[in-house]
């Protein structure tokens, strides 16, 4: 596999080529075709199975659905509530689904991975906080070295809280950054000095966190490739030790809240394809590896070593080194994976309570993995997380011939190959350093969903880039 040392320059027109919806490849198969056929009772069926191996560590996603206030762009599954009331039932409620599902899984207690996503998990405060991680320590075995990661909003979070989570054993830790140009930071309803992010960051290494991540989007109202270099060199100053740069997908009549985006203030898509090709080029510039299409690490933070020898991994909570492939969800529209199958939590804080209460469960919609889908999801993990696909290691794993089951697919990849986006050979594929922008473009020639080859309901994707 080769290395990512120098800048990458992506040509404009590939992007503009390429620029089409498609999966984030998150997961694989998407949420889009997951069912609600699959609730509480295969849920149940599923921890059952995962129960029977009980040294087997596990991941674990929590959700904490609540901000101060909603940002105009805001994609998440998050809720602004008034009071302590609906923070402290959710509290209740979380507590009680750590211990019904740790009482389904029986004796397979070892968390090794934990995540804390919102919303804004530490808008709750550290007392709630300290609540869920007590529920957590009562009912399973947070494993020695336990990768504990948590998502931080820069303008609520104080010294106190990051303490508190440095006490608790959390170690990584992602800033929610998103441009540090004021015109901007006004279009998008939020106000974030760089001071604010710089103070931050200060205290998280002077406390000992690792693989500090930085979230930027690009695409964003009254951004213009002056204003984000400028972002990007100031961030290329404070030098966290991980980025991420996501694209902006305006969708109002989906989420109402970015009707107060003015869209006469979003850049032009061509625009935005210069402000995506100058973030990958600045970053790799400046030393750091490419690990995802819009993810970024320095070359001797955990996840660059990671892909280096091919070990890297992708979840809902992001790239990660594969601490446990299975993974619980707790709490709203959370996502879990186990026994070959997801399995999501309603969306919708009212819901969610309701269900919590009758049931302990507020699984709504899944999908069981059928041989196929572990063959593609297989694919589809590697080039997304290592750009590199070891054929031998696929066809033993698989125990298929990778020329035969995937003849048609090999036919499509010849344009990414013509343009230089794809090295192919009887052993590998490898995506090139250009073609890392469009792995996801890549990865949707495997997905039997958007060829019609697999039964499935019509999605809605953002767009490549
Ligand atoms: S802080 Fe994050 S989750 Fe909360 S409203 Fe803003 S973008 Fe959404």
């Amino acid at each position: 596999m080769t290395g990512n040392t120098t800048a990458t320059t992506v040509p404009i027109e590939l992007l503009r080529k390429y620029d089409r919806p498609g999966p984030r490849y998150t997961s694989y198969p998407t949420a889009p075709v997951w069912s609600e056929e699959i609730g509480r009772e295969s849920y149940l069926t599923a921890l059952e199975n995962a129960s029977k191996d009980a040294v087997a560590p596990l991941s674990v996603y929590c959700h904490i659905p609540f901000c101060r206030s909603r940002c105009y762009y805001c994609g998440c599954n998050t809720c602004i509530v008034k009071g302590d009331n609906s923070v402290n039932e959710y509290t209740d409620r979380l507590c009680r689904e750590i211990a019904w599902t740790a009482g389904k899984l029986k004796d397979r207690k070892i968390i090794r991975q934990l995540h804390f996503g919102g919303g804004t998990p530490a808008y709750v405060g550290t007392q709630r906080l300290a609540r869920i991680l007590d529920a957590m320590e009562q009912s399973f075995i947070f494993d020695d070295g336990c990768e504990k990661s948590i998502e931080i909003d820069p303008r609520i979070t104080t010294l106190e809280q990051l303490e508190f989570l440095a006490d608790r054993g959390f170690n990584r830790i992602s800033l929610g950054v998103q441009d540090f140009n004021l015109d901007v930071q006004q279009a998008i309803g939020r106000i974030q000095p760089q001071d604010q992010v710089s103070t931050i960051l200060e205290q998280c290494r002077r406390l000992g966190f690792k693989g500090i991540n930085f979230d930027l989007i690009y695409g964003l109202p009254r951004q213009t490739v002056e204003s984000f270099t400028e972002t990007l060199e100031r961030v290329m100053e404070l030098r966290p030790d991980r980025l991420a740069v996501y694209s902006f997908a305006y969708l109002p009549t989906f989420k109402a809240h970015q009707a107060k985006i003015n869209e006469e203030e979003l850049p032009v898509t061509e625009v935005k394809y210069e402000l995506f090709a100058k973030a990958i080029e600045m970053f790799t510039g400046a030393g750091y590896r490419q690990i995802g299409m819009d993810h970024f690490a320095l070359p001797d933070d955990e996840l660059s070593l990671a892909q280096a020898d091919g070990r890297l991994y992708r979840n809902f909570m992001g790239y990660s080194v594969q601490a446990a492939p299975e993974m619980i969800g707790l709490g709203m529209s959370s996502i879990g994976y186990v026994d070959d199958g997801f399995y999501q939590n309603i969306s919708k804080l009212n819901e969610y309570g309701r269900r919590i209460d009758e049931t302990n469960c507020a699984v709504y919609r899944g999908m069981k993995l059928s041989p196929d889908d572990l063959i593609r999801q297989h694919l589809i993990t590697q080039l997304m997380c290592n750009f590199y696909l070891n054929i031998p290691v696929l066809e033993k794993r698989f125990d298929i011939s990778y020329d035969e089951y995937f003849a048609r697919e090999k036919k499509e990849l010849k344009g990414f190959i013509d343009d230089k986006l794809l090295e192919v050979s009887d052993k590998h594929l490898e995506v090139t350093p250009i073609g890392r922008a469009f792995v996801r473009n890549i990865a949707m020639t495997f997905d039997a969903y958007l060829k019609g080859n697999a039964p499935g309901q019509k999605a809605t994707y953002s767009r490549t880039i």
